[in-house]
């Protein structure tokens, strides 16, 4: 793919689970494991570190939506403990689930489009391939010019 990617659509990319660079191929081949390389494009996804960084985002994220509401709830109607817990434990456990992966993509397409860790390289050649294809589409260009 020559077209560049920008930041927001490498993210959503990733956090749609599909890969960045074409949008088209899939980035996990199970539950949070990242491919070795796109099944379309053939992009390499070996030098991803996404490490411990989406859990941390998924529990900001989650924690900041449970807590208020179970607050909310609470101060609104006093329901006892055990009901508290049946609502909030299962909401808790299945948001951070869902969120987990599509929160690791998006991670994953912020590491490749910025050239982090091994990335930069496959961007540096990204970036010589879209280099050389503006030359060429200018020599064509140049070329219907001279035939008219
Ligand atoms: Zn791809």
């Amino acid at each position: 793919m020559t077209q560049p990617v920008s930041l927001a659509q490498a993210a959503l990319r990733g956090f749609t689970m599909r890969c960045p660079n074409c949008g088209k191929g899939h980035l996990f081949r199970r539950f949070l494991k990242v491919v070795d390389h796109c099944e379309v494009c053939g992009e390499d996804y070996t030098p991803q570190r996404a490490d411990d960084f989406p859990a941390y985002l998924v529990i900001v994220v989650v924690g900041h939506v449970v807590v208020p509401a179970l607050l909310a709830v609470e101060m609104a109607y006093a329901p006892p403990a055990w009901l508290q817990l049946a609502i909030w434990l299962p909401f808790t456990l299945f948001a951070s689930l869902a969120l987990l992966q599509p929160t690791k993509g998006a991670i994953v397409g912020l590491q490749w489009q910025t050239g982090m860790h091994d990335f930069a390289q496959s961007k540096n050649r990204r970036s010589a391939n879209s280099a050389k294809s503006t030359p060429s589409t200018d020599t064509t260009s140049l070329k219907r010019q001279a035939l008219t």
